[in-house]
């Protein structure tokens, strides 16, 4: 999921300074998770604008805000309501803030949320980050994302900073390698490990900004396809 958090609201008083009337968006996804977009979160906001004296003349929480089609169909029913708003507000990941200022180039859209990382929730609103999108997964050789857990994202083994098994750059923590080979031992697969070593990492496929056109299945190889043989 995509952990976002609320922004200070001294923060957003500087941009409605000259704004009176707004309109409020949530997302029923992962910023209803992290408590960012959900019911209370508006009803909050609501109360909050309308305790400054503006007014709010409708809200929603859209299904999914990252879905640009999806989004627009919802938000058709709230015409009138977003034409009397001077502004919009997100209260979602940065992706639904922009579905949000695509739809609507000319109102101002302000996020009420920072977006932060990739992660995973273990216990109720406590997140860890888990994933860079560095855009070539190698958990099945190294076990944990050594590209998230080392400050270097170092991808062939630790640093020379490393010091009886701690970060140099946060000696609280483990080295992602001494993880990473924990992990790999206790699955057995230290054999495997060794005869798939990482060469330097393509960062290429981290570039932004990146774009997909997904396909359902999982293509064939080349000498699989009858009509390539
Ligand atoms: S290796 Fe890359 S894709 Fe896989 S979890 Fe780590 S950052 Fe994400
Ligand atoms: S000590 Fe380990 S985790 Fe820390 S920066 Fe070096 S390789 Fe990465």
């Amino acid at each position: 999921m995509i952990v976002s958090n609320r922004k200070d609201l001294k923060e957003i008083e500087k941009y409605i300074e000259n704004l009176d009337k707004f309109f409020l968006i949530g997302c029923s996804e992962c910023a209803t998770l992290c408590g960012t977009g959900n019911e209370e979160a508006i009803l909050n906001l609501k109360q909050w604008l309308e305790d400054n004296h503006k007014k709010v003349t409708g809200w929603m929480i859209a299904k999914t805000g990252c879905q640009i089609l999806g989004t627009k169909r919802e938000l058709s029913q709230y015409k009138e309501a977003i034409e009397q708003a001077q502004c919009i507000m997100v209260l979602s990941c940065g992706a639904g803030t922009q579905t949000i200022t695509e739809l609507f180039e000319e109102k101002p859209v302000i996020p009420l949320n920072d977006t932060l990382f990739i992660g995973n929730m273990r216990r109720f609103r406590e997140f860890e980050e888990r994933c860079r999108a560095c855009g070539e997964c190698f958990l099945a050789i190294t076990g944990v994302c050594v590209v998230t857990l080392c400050p270097k994202s170092m991808l062939n083994g630790p640093c020379g900073g490393y010091k009886e098994g701690r970060c140099e750059v946060n000696p609280l923590r483990k080295c992602a390698w001494i993880i990473a080979y924990e992990t790999l031992e206790k699955r057995g697969l230290m054999e495997k490990f060794y005869e798939n070593i990482l060469g330097p990492k393509d960062w290429s496929k981290a570039n932004s900004p990146r774009q997909l056109k997904a396909s359902t299945g999982y293509s064939k190889s080349k000498t699989e396809d009858p009509k390539e043989k």
